[in-house]
């Protein structure tokens, strides 16, 4: 690879970058560099076939593809079919199972009662009368006027605790707001128009928006190891962490990371669904994946599974999952960005580079109004 005669850069083989360097390449014609520090395309959603297992495993933890926006959901039909798959949590509390976001099956079950979808708040309000805020000032607060005490201390507080490393009290309301509580039986995860996991796996779609000719990939590089040898017209799009492209000059912007802990288990089926929650503080993992449910349609060998336990924890700049945002945060990003505004030809993008959480549809529809507006014209 000649570095300084590189016309486009992308630093990142996610979706945001996949996303450019396909359109770069596919719709504007002209070859592009795209890179990676890891050994792999795909960014978080990679994944790999278990070798012992033959199971499909989301590396960095269970992706499922979800969207209502048209545009986005032909983008990715352009690359993959999905498979009929349909998301449903459920969570583990005492050795019982109860079903997430919380809905009439969890409260009829915790509360060991058999309401009717237009008796659930009037049986709510019993427990509101007994602790109630009028104005809640934070998750815990707002989860309390939703659920009651004894269920968010159940079903909520543990996890919370186990995921963010903070009690719900020091977290804004905002983040249960997202869930809210449903009077029906409705278990779908999410609501969107399509949803599904790619029939061939993540990894292939990678492979296909990163076919043509024009685009040279080249994985085990760090944009930090090359820069200085980059001609200065190179125009960068950058889906890193800001803080890291800066040396972290001004401080780290703080991440959750995640741990994941494979397991081959010698049963058919180990808890009958992709994802259980584990709500209890005392129980060191927060979820248990077994990916082997994504693909109902595909054949599996009937005397073993995988599964995957996740452990959250602090990140110490190494691999940023999750950003804890919040005021400082917010402050330091805002630090990092003034840089960037002061450099030349560099784009910035992504759920590092926004320091956001995107969902992958989301992470698409950014970077599709990012080439359209800022590369293309
Ligand atoms: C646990 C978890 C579960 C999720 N589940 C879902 C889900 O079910 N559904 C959903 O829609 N979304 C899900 N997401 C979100 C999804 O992972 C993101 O939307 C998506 O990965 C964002 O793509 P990206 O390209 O911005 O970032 P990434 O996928 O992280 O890609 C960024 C890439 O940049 C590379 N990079 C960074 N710095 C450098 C550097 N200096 N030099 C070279 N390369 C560099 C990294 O190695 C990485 O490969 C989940 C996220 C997490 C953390």
């Amino acid at each position: 690879m000649k570095l300084d005669e590189i016309e486009y850069l992308v630093v990142g083989a996610g979706f945001f970058g996949a996303t450019i360097a396909e359109r770069i390449a596919n719709d504007l014609g002209k070859s592009v560099t795209i890179i990676d520090k890891r050994n792999h395309i795909g960014g978080n959603c990679y994944s790999e076939i278990n070798a012992e297992t033959g199971i499909e495993v989301h590396k960095y933890g269970t992706h499922i593809f979800h969207t209502s926006n048209t545009t986005v959901w032909d983008y990715i039909n352009r690359f993959t079919s999905f498979n009929g798959y349909n998301h449903q949590v459920l969570t583990t509390f005492e050795n019982k199972v109860y079903q997430m976001p919380i809905n009439l099956e969890t409260i009829n079950s915790f509360y060991n009662v058999n309401l009717k979808p237009f008796e659930v708040d009037e049986f709510l309000d019993k427990e509101r009368a007994k602790e109630f805020y009028p104005k809640p000032q934070n998750m815990e607060e707002q989860s309390i006027n939703y659920f009651g005490r004894p269920l968010y201390e159940a079903l909520l507080k543990g996890y919370t605790i186990k995921q963010w490393d903070k009690v719900p009290s020091e977290l804004p309301a905002s983040i249960i707001q997202r869930l809210p509580q449903r009077n029906n039986y409705n278990e779908n995860y999410y609501f969107d128009t399509w949803q599904g996991i790619p029939s061939l796996g993540y990894t292939k779609i990678f492979e296909k928006m990163l076919s043509s000719s024009l685009i040279k990939l080249q994985l085990n590089t760090d944009f930090e190891e090359i820069k200085e040898q980059l001609n200065e017209d190179t125009v960068i799009i950058y889906s890193g962490s800001l803080d890291r492209l800066f040396n972290f000059k001004y401080g780290q912007l703080d991440y959750r990371t995640l741990r994941f802990e494979e397991e081959v288990k010698n049963v058919a089926d180990y808890q009958g669904t992709a994802v259980m929650n584990y709500a209890e503080k005392e129980t060191p993992y927060t979820r248990i994946h077994e990916p082997k449910h994504l693909h109902p349609e595909r054949d599996f060998l009937d005397d073993k599974t995988l599964i995957v336990k996740e452990y959250s924890l602090q990140d110490n700049g190494e691999a940023p999952y999750y950003p804890i945002g919040g005021t400082e945060n917010k402050e330091l990003y805002a630090k990092y960005l003034a840089e960037v505004a002061k450099m030349k030809n560099i784009i910035v993008g992504g759920r590092l580079g926004d320091y956001k959480y995107y969902d992958m549809h989301q992470t698409i529809e950014n970077a599709l109004s990012v080439y359209e507006q800022h590369i293309k014209q």
